[in-house]
C-alpha cells in the first residue's frame, strides 16, 4: 500500500496544474500523479485552437464572454460559474506564461488573439496550431522540478476506494508489472479527461474511455448532463475510423469556408453567422447536408486565402493535410463531423467537490455548469486551469480532520487466464457503432431504448467474465465505456427537450 497526502488520477492540464501548485505549498506533503500512458499523452496536448481569455479590454470585456458563453450553452450555463470562471482568466494565462509557455504575439508585440466560432470577439491566445502541445510541456517542465510530486506513467486507477461517502484512495493497477497498487490518499483528484473513444470516430486520442466519469458513478458520485456530446464539424475525413485528426475551428476564424462537393456554401441558409455559427450548428448542420447528398464528407476551403500566413498561423494542419495529399492553396480540405468533447461529468461545486468527502474533479470529466447544453470553443482549457486552483485554494485553505487509520482493504489480485484480445476488441468496434448510431448528432427515443438494451447485455457479460479472468487495461477500459455508454443514453431518453448539442427527432 502506499500512502500520499494527495492522489492525482491524469496528467493533462488538470491534473498537472493542480499537482504543481499543491507540491509547491506544501513541500512536505507527497502528491503522487498516477496516469495511464505516457506522461505527456492526454487530450491537452491535442489542443489546438487555444484558451479564451479576455485580454484586449478595448474592443472586447467580460461581459462579451459571458454572454458569448451562455448564448452558446442554450440556457443551461450557471451564470455564477460562467462569470467566475471568465473573470480568473487573464491570471491564469499570466501563471501559465509564467511558468513558461509560450504564446503567439502580433506585430505590436501584444497577444495575437484568435477568432472562432460562436465567440463574438477574437479572444483566442494561441501558440501556433499547437497550443495544449506547449501547456504540457510547460506544466510538465514544472512538475519535474517538485522533489515532492511522483509522477508513475503507465499507472492506470481502476476504482476508487471510498466508504461511507467518503474517498480514501484508489486501486492503481502497473502496466508494466501487472502489480496492483493500493494507494491511500488524504485527497484524491480526478482529472481523467474525455470520452471520445466510445464513438471510435473521435478527435480525441486513445486514452479517451471517460475511465474518471465511470469510476466516480461507480463509487456514487453524482454525474450529470451526459448526454450534451460536442461534434466537432471538422474533422479531416479520411475515410477510415479511429481518432480522427481536428482541423482548428481558428481556420474558419481566419477566413476558410464550408461548402458541398460542388462548390456550394451552406452555412448560411442555417445561421446568419455563416461559418462562423457555433459547433452544434455547425455539425447539425453538416450532418443536414449530408443526409440530403448522400456524401460521406463536406469540405473546407482555403483556396483564396494567403498561404503563407496561413502556414504561419497552422504549420502543423498544412504539413498534416500535405502528407495526406491535400495541398490547401489548391485543393479543399474533405471534413465530416467527429466526436470531440463532453459538457457533462462529475457534478463538482465552485470549488471542485464531487458529492464524495475528499474526492475532488476537475478539466474534461466535470459538470461544472459552465458549458451548459454546448461549450463555447477554447472554453475548456480555461475551465481546467479556473478550477484546478479553486481546489488548490479550497485545500490549502482549510483544516481537515485526520483520516481513521487502517480501515481500507487492499486489492485482492490473483493470477488467471486473460479475456481473449479479440473478444475485447470486437465488443469495443460494436460499442462504438452503436454509440454512433443511437447517441450521435441526432437521436431518437426508439433507438435509444435498443442502445440500452443491447449495453445492459454487454456489461452483465463482462461482469460475468470478471469473475474467473485477469483484470487489464483492455477490458476496464472497455468496462468503463459500457458504463459511459449507458450514462448518454440514459441521459439522452430523459432528456424531452432539445438544447445547444443535443437535438431528439422521435
Ligand atoms: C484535438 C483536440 C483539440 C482541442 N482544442 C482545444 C482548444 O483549442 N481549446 C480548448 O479549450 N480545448 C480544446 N480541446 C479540449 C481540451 O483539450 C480538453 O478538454 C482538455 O485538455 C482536458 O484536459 P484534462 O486535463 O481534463 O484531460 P486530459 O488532457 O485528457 O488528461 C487526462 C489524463 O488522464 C489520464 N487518464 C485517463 N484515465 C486514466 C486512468 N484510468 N488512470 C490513469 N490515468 C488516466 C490520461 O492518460 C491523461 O493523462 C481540444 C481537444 C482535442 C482532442
Amino acid at each position: 500500500m502506499v500512502h500520499t497526502n494527495y492522489l492525482v488520477i491524469g496528467s493533462g492540464v488538470a491534473g498537472l496544474t493542480f499537482a504543481i501548485k499543491i507540491a509547491d505549498k506544501f513541500p512536505d506533503k507527497t502528491v503522487y500523479v498516477v496516469t495511464k500512458s505516457n506522461e505527456d499523452e492526454s487530450n491537452t496536448k491535442y489542443a489546438q485552437g487555444g484558451l479564451a481569455v479576455v485580454v484586449n479590454k478595448d474592443d472586447d470585456s467580460y461581459q462579451k464572454h459571458i454572454d458569448d458563453t451562455i448564448i452558446c450553452g442554450d440556457g443551461l450555463c450557471d451564470r455564477t460559474v460562467v462569470e467566475m470562471v471568465i473573470k480568473e482568466g487573464p491570471k491564469r494565462l499570466k501563471e501559465l506564461i509564467e511558468w513558461g509557455a509560450k504564446f503567439d504575439k502580433n506585430s505590436k508585440g501584444t497577444l495575437d488573439l484568435g477568432m472562432e466560432g460562436g465567440h463574438s470577439q477574437s479572444r483566442v491566445v494561441h501558440h501556433k496550431d499547437q497550443t495544449g502541445y506547449e501547456i504540457e510541456r510547460a506544466t510538465l517542465a514544472q512538475v519535474h522540478q517538485k522533489p515532492n510530486i511522483f509522477v508513475l506513467d503507465h499507472h492506470f486507477a481502476l476504482d476508487l476506494i471510498s466508504k461511507d461517502n467518503v474517498c480514501r484512495g484508489a486501486y492503481v493497477l502497473n502496466q508494466h508489472t501487472n502489480e496492483l497498487i493500493t494507494f491511500e490518499s488524504d485527497f484524491t483528484l480526478l482529472a481523467t479527461g474525455g470520452i471520445g473513444h466510445i464513438y471510435g470516430h473521435t478527435t480525441n486520442p486513445k486514452i479517451a474511455t471517460g475511465d474518471g466519469v465511470a469510476m466516480a458513478f461507480r463509487a456514487n458520485a453524482e454525474v450529470k448532463d451526459m448526454e450534451f456530446i460536442q461534434f466537432h464539424p471538422t474533422a479531416l475525413y479520411e475515410g477510415k475510423s479511429g481518432s480522427q485528426f481536428l482541423i482548428s475551428e481558428a481556420v474558419r476564424g481566419f477566413g476558410a469556408h464550408l461548402c458541398t462537393k460542388n462548390g456550394e456554401r451552406f452555412m448560411s441558409k442555417y445561421d446568419e453567422r455563416g461559418d462562423l455559427a457555433s459547433r452544434d450548428i455547425v455539425s447539425q448542420s453538416i450532418d443536414s447536408e449530408l443526409r440530403k447528398s448522400g456524401d460521406d464528407c463536406v469540405y473546407l476551403d482555403c483556396t483564396h486565402l494567403n498561404t503563407e500566413n496561413f502556414i504561419k498561423h497552422f504549420p502543423m494542419i498544412y504539413q498534416r493535410c500535405l502528407s495526406s495529399g491535400i495541398d490547401i492553396s489548391k485543393d479543399w480540405i474533405p471534413v465530416v463531423p467527429a466526436q470531440h468533447y463532453v459538457c457533462g461529468g462529475i457534478v463538482v461545486d465552485l470549488n471542485g467537490k464531487t458529492s464524495l468527502e475528499n474526492l475532488f474533479a476537475c478539466g474534461e470529466c466535470t459538470r461544472t455548469g459552465l458549458h451548459g447544453a454546448n461549450r463555447l470553443a477554447s472554453n475548456s482549457l480555461l475551465e481546467a486551469l479556473v478550477y484546478s486552483d479553486k481546489i488548490y485554494n479550497y485545500l490549502a485553505s482549510h483544516k481537515f480532520s485526520d483520516n481513521e487509520e487502517n480501515s481500507i482493504s487492499e486489492f485482492k489480485f490473483e493470477k488467471k487466464p486473460q479475456i481473449d484480445k479479440n473478444y475485447i476488441s470486437k465488443l469495443t468496434l460494436d460499442l462504438q457503432s452503436l454509440m454512433r448510431q443511437s447517441s450521435g448528432i441526432i437521436r431518437n427515443d426508439i433507438d435509444l431504448l435498443k442502445a440500452k438494451n443491447q449495453i445492459e447485455i454487454w456489461k452483465n457479460e463482462l461482469e460475468q467474465l470478471f469473475e474467473d479472468h485477469q483484470i487489464t487495461t483492455e477490458i476496464y477500459e472497455l468496462y468503463n465505456m459500457i458504463t459511459i455508454g449507458n450514462l448518454i443514453v440514459d441521459h439522452s431518453l430523459a432528456r424531452n427537450d432539445n438544447r445547444g448539442g443535443f437535438l431528439k427527432k422521435n
